[in-house]
């Protein structure tokens, strides 16, 4: 059933009954209410999980407090996450010859980046940008920050254009344009990647751009399809699910 001036598409959840709300050219869909995502990728359809950032953490993290939470000024957008996973072998010389000492100092020293204590993630967008170099720069400052997000059941994925094979690939593309100077591009391009997860993160309206407080991410609002903004801006608020 298609409705409303966008032609969005209502779905249901097959576990749980939620909404769905799809955009034409969507290639990965999560549940409103639950966990449950799936994605269409080589003509298959694959289960993934998907959530949200946890609303009243988001609030508590992000510098500046909750007071730019206004009505129809927090905007869901979809990313796709991966965990990092250890190579097999250490880097090689050869593997990180390319990477200025700089970064490659950082990739090394800071906490954050140590995959044998914390879970590192790399992160893509899911939506469609005006120019690919958005989608990177998105990429870099939410994988070099690696915000503690505190994730909650449901996610909202309209817009999610790009399958997770294509985020793998854009992440590639990310790694090879911006390793040279962002330390968590530089690491992705070493390491393997576990099972891709949808995550949806607020970003707020701020003038022309899109923000997302807690990483610094950042872009211009024009660069989003008007119909994702459009219909995000009617978007109510989604039942906040439980915290996992
Ligand atoms: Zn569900």
């Amino acid at each position: 059933m298609f409705t409303g001036k966008w032609k969005t598409k209502k779905l249901t959840c097959p576990a749980c009954g939620g909404d769905i709300t799809a955009l034409p050219g969507d290639r990965a869909f999560a549940c409103s209410r639950c966990e449950l995502g799936f994605e269409l990728a080589d003509g298959r359809v694959g289960r993934l999980s998907a959530n949200q950032v946890y609303r009243g953490w988001w609030l508590r993290a992000r510098p500046g407090g909750p007071a730019g939470e206004g009505a129809g000024k927090v905007v869901l957008l979809p990313f796709w996450r991966f965990e990092l996973t250890s190579p097999a072998q250490a880097f090689t010389l050869q593997d990180t010859g390319k990477v200025p000492p700089k970064v490659r100092k950082s990739m090394r020293d800071e906490e954050r980046f140590d995959l044998s204590r914390h879970r590192v993630f790399a992160y893509y967008p899911a939506f469609r940008t005006a120019h690919a170099q958005t989608a990177f720069n998105l990429s870099a400052t939410l994988t070099d920050t690696q915000p503690a997000y505190e994730l909650s059941a449901g996610a909202y994925s309209a817009g999610a254009v790009h399958a997770s094979d294509a985020a793998e690939r854009g992440l590639c593309f990310a790694s090879e344009h911006l390793g040279d100077h962002s330390p968590g591009l530089a690491l992705t391009g070493l390491c393997g990647r576990g099972s891709p997860q949808l995550v949806s993160l607020p970003f707020e309206r701020r003038g022309a751009e899109l923000v997302e407080g807690v990483s610094g991410a950042r872009f211009p609002a024009g660069e989003l399809d008007e119909s994702l903004l459009a219909l995000n801006q009617e978007y109510k608020s989604p039942p906040e699910g439980e915290k996992t």
